[in-house]
């Protein structure tokens, strides 16, 4: 048995007393608790729950069944000394002797007890003891049960030691594409600790999505971005998510708009024309611009960190270069979607492959913000990397991956001359 402890109903505890009531939802099945209220002394039972979308085991009924009371260090020792024996028990009128306030017989079955021991550190510094643990109380004796309490801190400032949390906390990142290498992207990028997602995408989440995407079945039918923006609220919350079911090109005024209050955009949108346009957009705003895709049916990864500087050349002037050293213009093959395939091009793409590019799109936009922030340890080797998802050796340089999981970083080309996007209007 195990009894989790929120920090609301761990503060009451420690800072009130001597004893209480104590009122539980509990799963048979696993064996677990979570205290939904408490009271202080005969009082009512007071509720120390979170928003019921935070809340566990919401769907458990509450149940008064116990109490919790402060008692002497030395009961935490014993709680130790028994819990390292399987099965060991406290004779009940020892645990008697040990409360001093509080105590109640036990009837049938017996209830739980949480105790509260102030003062640990003094009297025991060598054994690093909890000061409240759990207790199963029958006729018995008192057994030993597993307490876990809710920490402070659960999100992203726990690692602000080891990982710039501040900086990236503060950043805005619009993610244009909410398909199978957007989710993946956005999941990615809310692990870093990105503070502010903007998510574009005009889709719905289809039947034939799940397959690639991370939502889930229950969001079917919703915009991607809606259900996107659920998703990460429960699993990431300190990043906030706007989403936007917008498309690129249709709503291009609106979209520039939002790049006002944008550090970077990533474009993980399958087709020429929205990558095209995420580019001209982000560059006319003077942002970078990263853009992830599958080239080849999923054989390769890619990608794109366009700058908007001066001796970086667009997307266009990128491929026409290439065109132009002999090398495939890739580009025109994107516009069937990773998703969808067609009937003379099935799509072969699988979902993990797709997550795989996405994971490293969030690592080039991540990398990006920390350079640029005074963090020389991001530096990227390029700014262009082609990831081999399967073996390609045959594709014209510089997509001739000989190895599965070959990572390739390429320099940036200068734009063209007479290119509408790199020359300004
Ligand atoms: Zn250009």
């Amino acid at each position: 048995m195990l009894i989790l402890i929120p920090q609301s109903a761990a503060a009451i505890m420690r800072s009130s007393g001597p004893w209480g009531r104590l009122s539980l939802r509990i799963n048979h099945p696993e064996r677990f608790a979570v205290v939904r209220g408490l009271s202080e002394r005969g009082d009512g039972i007071f509720p120390v729950e979170p928003p019921p979308e935070h809340r566990l085991l919401g769907s458990y009924p509450p149940v008064s069944t116990g109490w919790w009371c402060r008692v002497h260090a030395d009961l935490h020792l014993m709680w130790l000394a028994l819990s390292a024996r399987r099965g060991m028990l406290m004779k009940l009128d020892a645990f008697k002797a040990a409360v001093p306030n509080g105590y109640k017989a036990p009837g049938d079955p017996g209830y739980w007890a949480i105790t509260h021991a102030p003062g640990l550190k003094d009297a025991y510094p060598e054994h690093n003891l909890p000061d409240l643990v759990a207790w199963h109380v029958t006729r018995e004796g008192a057994q030993p049960i597993s307490v876990s309490v809710e920490p402070e801190a659960t999100g992203i400032c726990q690692l602000k030691d080891h990982w710039p949390v501040h900086e990236l906390q503060n950043t805005r990142i619009m993610l244009i594409g909410a398909g199978s290498i957007g989710s993946a992207t956005a999941h990615a990028l809310a692990g870093y600790g990105i503070g502010h997602l903007t998510l574009v995408d005009p889709d719905r989440l289809d039947w034939h999505n799940l397959v690639r995407h991370t939502s889930a079945r229950r969001h079917i039918g919703r915009s991607k971005v809606t259900a996107l923006a659920e998703d990460l609220a429960a699993l990431r919350p300190d990043t906030t998510v706007t989403p936007w079911a917008l498309d690129v090109i249709e709503h291009a005024d609106q979209i520039r708009a939002l790049l006002a209050d944008t550090h970077l955009v990533v474009c993980t949108a399958d087709g020429v024309a929205p990558r095209r346009v995420t580019g001209h957009l982000a560059r006319r705003a003077g942002l970078t611009a990263v853009l992830a895709c599958v080239l080849q049916d999923g054989a390769l990864g890619e990608i794109l960190r366009l700058r908007p500087w001066p001796q970086h050349g667009c997307l266009t002037c990128r491929r026409q270069s290439l065109a132009q050293a002999g090398g495939l213009d890739p580009e025109p093959a994107l516009d069937a979607g990773y998703g969808t395939g067609t009937r003379h091009r099935p799509m072969t793409a699988v979902g993990s492959d797709l997550h795989l590019v996405a994971q490293l799109a969030a690592k080039t936009a991540v990398a990006t913000i920390l350079e640029r922030a005074g963090h020389p340890d991001q530096r990227l080797p390029g700014e262009h990397a082609l990831l081999g998802l399967r073996r390609q050796p045959d594709w014209a340089p510089p997509f001739d991956l000989g190895h599965t999981a070959e990572l390739r970083w390429l320099p940036a080309t200068p734009p063209i001359s007479g290119c509408p996007t790199c020359e300004a209007p």
